[in-house]
């Protein structure tokens, strides 16, 4: 045994603050899943991620995405991986994701969400989807708002390409997570609201719905206590990014 840093002890890490915050909160750990954000990180370091037991990887930029999906096809080990696409998504890109990602969370757009019906009626498939939500207001990122996510959620219901599964934020970056805590809370009422009023979809066979996809390095613990049910961790497991691309 060695107390080297690894990915794989890592994810471990990760895993035990996750279940550590489920108990906190009276959760079943079974009810978050951990994406592991490999971008800018090379295919070696998913494939290690992968071989100590993950299974679900997010990725901000499609190139990239698609470069690792082309690599991970003749490997055996990376067979029943799940991409999720969780960065800011350019409409002229879309064409190239349907039918390879589980689930986009980064719908911050209607027009997005058109192109999304578009290509997903092209293929004949049905595309799952996040809407983002800049919970926080911060100029900076993208989403809609609270009131303009419901009126989105209303006219996707006529899109018979792509349904949505629940919310995604991304918090701000903080060094103190407990700032947060409003936010995350905020976007699970706003979930269940969604859901209630039957703009969110009441079924899926991989998905526990609603689908709230909030946390990041820097949070995830509080935004599991908050109802969590994806976390997005990047730098607890990969490590501190070298290049922002
Ligand atoms: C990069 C990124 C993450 C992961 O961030 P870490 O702080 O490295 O965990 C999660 N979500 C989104 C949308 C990101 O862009």
């Amino acid at each position: 045994m060695s107390d080297e840093i690894t990915i794989e002890s890592n994810l471990r890490l990760v895993e035990d603050r996750i279940k550590a915050a489920c108990e906190r909160a009276g959760r079943n750990p079974s009810g978050v899943t951990l994406v592991a954000v490999s971008k800018t990180k090379p295919f070696s370091d998913v494939l290690e991620a992968r071989k100590a037991g993950a299974k679900e990887f997010g990725e901000n930029y499609v190139q990239e995405m698609m470069d690792k999906i082309e690599e991970a096809e003749n490997v055996p080990d990376m067979a029943l991986v799940r991409w999720h696409m969780i960065g800011h998504l350019q409409k002229n890109k879309v064409k190239y994701l349907i039918g390879h990602t589980a689930l986009i969370h980064s719908v911050d757009s209607l027009s997005l969400a058109e192109q999304i019906e578009k290509e997903a009626a092209k293929k004949d498939v049905v595309m799952r989807v996040l809407l983002e939500v800049n919970v926080a207001e911060e100029e900076s990122k993208w989403g809609f708002d609270t009131v303009s996510v419901k009126e989105a959620a209303e006219k996707i219901l006529d899109f018979p390409h792509v349904k949505v599964l629940g919310l995604m934020t991304s918090a701000p970056y903080t060094e103190d997570p407990e700032t947060n805590r409003q936010f995350f809370r905020e976007l699970n009422a706003l979930a269940h609201e969604l859901y209630d009023d039957k703009l969110i979809a009441n079924q899926d066979p991989d998905f526990k719905l609603p689908v709230l996809s909030m946390g990041m390095t820097g949070d995830f613990e509080v935004a599991v206590e908050e109802g969590a049910t994806m976390v997005r961790v990047g730098t607890a497991i990969f490590g501190n990014r070298s290049y922002r691309k």
